[in-house]
């Protein structure tokens, strides 16, 4: 396993070490380590079922490990109790909030849980609810409850913030809205553990990224260095209507065929390039949107475990 090197010298916020837990014959988490650092943003990849919430869940104090250390704040503990919640946010895969009540009120009724904390306006401001203060909570769009919940998890002003699949199920501006909430946290100095199946949103926002499946860690490391270290060169990717057997043959073992489109794995992009490029007009074949791209997380957990992330 790699060094989170992201805080070189500096006591890591959490220290996870061969963490385990079934559900009768299932092993949810099978021996996960791992380290976050303070201030970063720390992303558990991985497909569902691959046991990220219940890890997550653990590190919450929802749930109790079978066996494994766990270091948080710098202290060993048995269980994450009364003492780390006061220091931690939660953002839970199905949150969900009294329908019935305003905005404003949700919030106050959370914050009233709290003898110090944030202000609640100042929070709706930060999540970009303020305009919706005096909303029913049934009336918020699906990104908007997201933020919702973000603001209620920030109300103890925690020094280290959970996320569960926080943009499931939203369109791409939903999703693109919370990272930029998350990267001014993560500027303020929070550290956000997150977990996620979608690589670009490992990618985007990670600092560190740990790839899980079937309950263990399979790589861990910054985003970049993860692609450089298991992702291969780089992709050419076209349509075409025509059978692509010849060509399978001439790039034997890197051409790959994802519905109407292909994609060819390329080590000598110029090279390979122009072999496409003759073959296709030796033989007439038309290669619609062609674009050439770099590998990315995606490519990484199908090089390692030949399975896509949301297969
Ligand atoms: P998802 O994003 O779909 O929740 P995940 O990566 O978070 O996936 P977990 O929810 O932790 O994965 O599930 C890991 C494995 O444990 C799965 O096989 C799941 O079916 C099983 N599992 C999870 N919760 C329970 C439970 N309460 N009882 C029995 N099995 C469970």
């Amino acid at each position: 396993m790699g060094v989170n090197p992201v805080n070189f010298g500096v006591p890591p916020i959490l220290r996870v070490r061969d963490l385990r837990k079934a559900y009768g014959q299932i092993l949810a988490v099978n021996g996960v380590s791992f380290t976050v650092d303070a201030g970063t943003i720390f992303s558990l990849l991985g497909p569902n079922g691959a046991g990220k919430t219940t890890t997550v869940e653990i590190l919450e104090g929802l749930r109790l490990p079978d066996a494994g250390e766990i270091e948080l704040f710098g202290e060993e503990v048995q269980r994450v109790g009364r003492t780390q919640k006061a220091r931690i946010g939660v953002v839970l895969q199905d949150g969900a909030f009294e329908p019935l009540l305003r905005v404003h009120e949700v919030l106050n009724l959370f914050r009233s849980f709290f003898q110090k904390g944030q202000d609640p306006a100042a929070l709706l401001e930060l999540v970009g609810l303020a305009d919706k203060a005096r909303a029913l909570v049934k009336t918020l769009s699906g990104g908007q409850k997201q933020r919702l919940a973000l603001a209620i998890a920030l109300l103890n002003d925690p020094e280290l913030l959970f996320l569960d699949e926080p943009t499931a199920g939203l369109d791409p501006q939903a999703r693109r809205h919370i990272w930029g909430i998350l990267e001014s946290l993560r500027a303020q100095g929070k550290t956000i553990f997150l977990t996620t199946h979608y690589m670009e949103e490992a990618e985007a926002l990670s600092d560190w990224v740990c790839i899980m499946d079937h309950g263990k860690i399979i790589a861990e490391g910054t985003p970049r260095e993860l692609v450089s270290r298991f992702g291969p060169a780089t992709f050419v990717e076209f349509e075409t209507p025509t059978a692509i057997s010849p060509l399978s043959t001439c790039f034997a073992g890197r051409l790959r065929q994802d519905g109407e489109r292909m994609s060819l794995e390329v080590e000598d992009l110029g090279r390979d390039l122009s072999a496409l490029l003759s073959w296709a007009a030796e033989q007439n074949v038309p290669l619609r949107n062609l674009v050439i791209r770099q590998p990315n997380l995606e490519d990484v957990f199908l090089s390692l475990t030949g399975r896509r992330l949301r297969d």
